[in-house]
């Protein structure tokens, strides 16, 4: 079990998903973003880790459909756009927030 886990999701706005954490964080994805960080085999190589996912193919208006609990540690994502294998683990999620707060410790760690 991660350190922190979503306690609500909600979507904030037409391509936004809103996401609040155990912990207090509160993290606005724009959903595209995590379309194009999708973890499964298809979007990336599962031995190199490469992103094998054309970025430009990914339409511009793509949106979460169902999103399911995946376990006590992830989250699954049906899109508009058929995808629906990928597995968001908090962790990822977390990796991805577009906050200040977590790009500068991000910043601070590279
Ligand atoms: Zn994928
Ligand atoms: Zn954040």
């Amino acid at each position: 079990m991660a350190e922190y886990y979503p306690v609500k999701l909600r979507q904030a706005g037409e391509f936004e998903l809103e996401i609040s954490w155990s912990d207090g964080h509160e993290s606005v994805y724009p959903v595209r973003v995590l379309r194009l960080n999708c973890p499964c085999a298809l979007c990336v190589h599962e031995l190199s880790g490469r992103k094998i996912l054309d970025e430009a193919a990914v339409s511009a208006d793509v949106k979460p459909m169902v999103i399911n609990p995946e376990g006590r540690y992830a989250i699954n994502i049906h899109w508009t756009d058929g995808h629906k294998t990928g597995i968001y683990t908090y962790e990822l999620l977390r990796s991805l927030c577009p906050c200040s707060e977590c790009r500068a410790s991000r910043e601070s760690k590279d």
